[in-house]
């Protein structure tokens, strides 16, 4: 059984939509994992802050903006006048939902259940089209398996096993429809894995049933060398590793999502990356394999902040990283970058939501100073520490950018630089010319 997940573009039109019944129609039984129609997700978050901030009559319009739309797509889709009925009552009940919430006390997780109507229309709609086209499918809720824990993180145990369950409904079935993104929480309450989530519901599906193959459709051939929306000429890569594509996705290659390749990694499950526009096209093939080369790729996320704390004493006085780190545990605010000297260290984060709190801690061990907008850029590549003469070729190629850290040594496979985020499309740019365009 192989996963095949489609993301916004992949479904954003009727004809998209259409085009993809005969990639999924082989002779494997596959789970389609599908996205929202593109643009949907972020109307519907567009919707949400305006309920939240009480301005109904405009999220009134918006949701009917989206209504409308939405009766455009059915009217393209489906053939027969019984299938558009169908498809009118399905749309209306979904936005008369969100309707219900303007004007009321608004929550994030009123916003989390208006959502996710994104993920529950595309599946819905798509199932149908099946149906009238006579292709047998079973259609199954991801609320009933998808499910986060206290901490946000996916609960494995539980997917596995309530997702097993749900499969053994239909066994006949040889298409099984869900949706990616959404999920539970831990008290049972509608929620979703993050932006660009369904690749990881795929990943986290396909683990847990030990698929073939986990196969991600976009709207393009493959991993590339470098971010396409910022360098021109960036290359597609055919084979990458799993570690590989962990780090690019994690610093902010946004084909995947950054959690994504990790239980795919964990059960040995190859992910293969395919353009839903130009399906004949190999793609990029992700395995355990590593084909060591001196530079592979280059990916960069922004939204960091750095914190530099100066301690008062030597720094490595024992205890003292200890109490630094214990703080971030405290706030649950993972740390991406970390370096060192005597007395001082610095460390990003890319989650800003305690970064107050957090400084004042930090501030009882020694004087604090936090810079915000800062990108990392992360060159993947051969880094093992045998090999000589890789840094002095990216610190060349960036020599009229201002670096603000560096880490080395962590990872046989990458080099993560700190800069200004204004800097960042330059840096991609030299990184290009200088690694790759030769
Ligand atoms: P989907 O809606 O199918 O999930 P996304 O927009 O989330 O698609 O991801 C695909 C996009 O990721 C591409 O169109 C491209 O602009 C962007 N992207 C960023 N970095 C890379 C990269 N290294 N390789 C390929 N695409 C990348
Ligand atoms: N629809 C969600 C988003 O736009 C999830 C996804 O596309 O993967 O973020
Ligand atoms: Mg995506």
């Amino acid at each position: 059984m192989k996963i095949m997940k489609f993301g916004g573009t992949s479904v954003g039109t009727p004809d998209r939509m259409k085009s993809i019944i005969p990639l999924i129609t082989g002779d494997e039984k596959v789970v389609v994992v599908l996205s929202a129609l593109s643009g949907t997700t972020n109307s519907l978050l567009e919707i949400s802050e305006l309920i939240y901030a009480g301005k109904t009559a405009e999220a009134v319009d918006k949701n009917e903006i989206l209504r409308s739309k939405y009766k455009q797509v059915v009217n393209d889709l489906y053939s027969t006048d019984d299938s558009r009925k169908e498809g009118f009552d399905l749309i209306n009940s979904h936005f008369d939902y969100i309707g219900e919430f303007i004007s009321k006390a608004f929550t994030k997780l009123h916003e989390k259940a208006i959502v996710a109507r994104g993920e529950l229309l595309s599946t819905a709609l798509f199932h149908n089209l099946l149906r009238e086209r006579g292709i047998r499918s079973a259609l199954l809720p991801a609320l009933n398996f998808m499910r986060i824990d206290k901490d946000g993180e996916p609960d494995a145990f539980y997917i596995a096993e309530n997702f097993k369950r749900e499969l053994a409904l239909y066994p006949d079935e040889k298409i099984i429809v869900t949706q990616g993104f959404i999920c539970r929480n831990a008290f049972g309450e509608t929620d979703n894995l993050k932006r660009g989530g369904s690749d990881f519901t795929a990943s986290l599906v396909g683990a847990a049933i030990n698929a073939s193959e986990i196969q991600i459709w976009t709207d393009i051939n493959g991993f590339h060398n470098n971010d396409p929306r910022f360098v021109k000429n960036t290359k597609v890569l055919r084979e990458i590793s799993f570690d590989e594509a962990a780090e690019l996705a994690y610093f902010g290659a946004k084909i995947l999502h950054p959690s994504s390749v990790n239980p795919a990694r964990q059960n040995n499950i190859p992910v293969r990356l395919k353009n839903t526009m130009n399906p004949d096209d190999e793609g990029t093939l992700i395995t355990a394999n590593a084909i060591w080369e001196d530079y592979k790729a280059v990916a960069a996320k922004d939204g960091i902040s750095v914190i530099r704390i100066k301690s008062d004493r030597m720094l490595m006085a024992y205890g003292f990283i200890r109490k630094v780190f214990e703080i971030f545990e405290a706030y649950k605010t993972p740390v991406d970058m970390v370096t060192t000297s005597e007395v001082s260290v610095s460390i990003t984060v890319d989650n800003p939501q305690y970064l107050k709190q957090i400084e004042a801690d930090l501030k009882e061990l020694g004087s604090v100073e936090v810079e915000n907008d800062q990108s990392i850029i992360c060159v993947v590549g051969d880094f093992r520490t045998e090999r000589t003469g890789s840094a002095p070729e990216i610190f060349e190629a960036l020599d009229t950018i201002h670096i603000k850290m560096i880490s080395y040594g962590a990872s046989p496979h990458s080099l993560s630089i700190l800069i200004d985020s204004k800097d960042k499309v330059q840096a991609l740019n030299l990184l290009n010319k200088y690694l790759f365009d030769q």
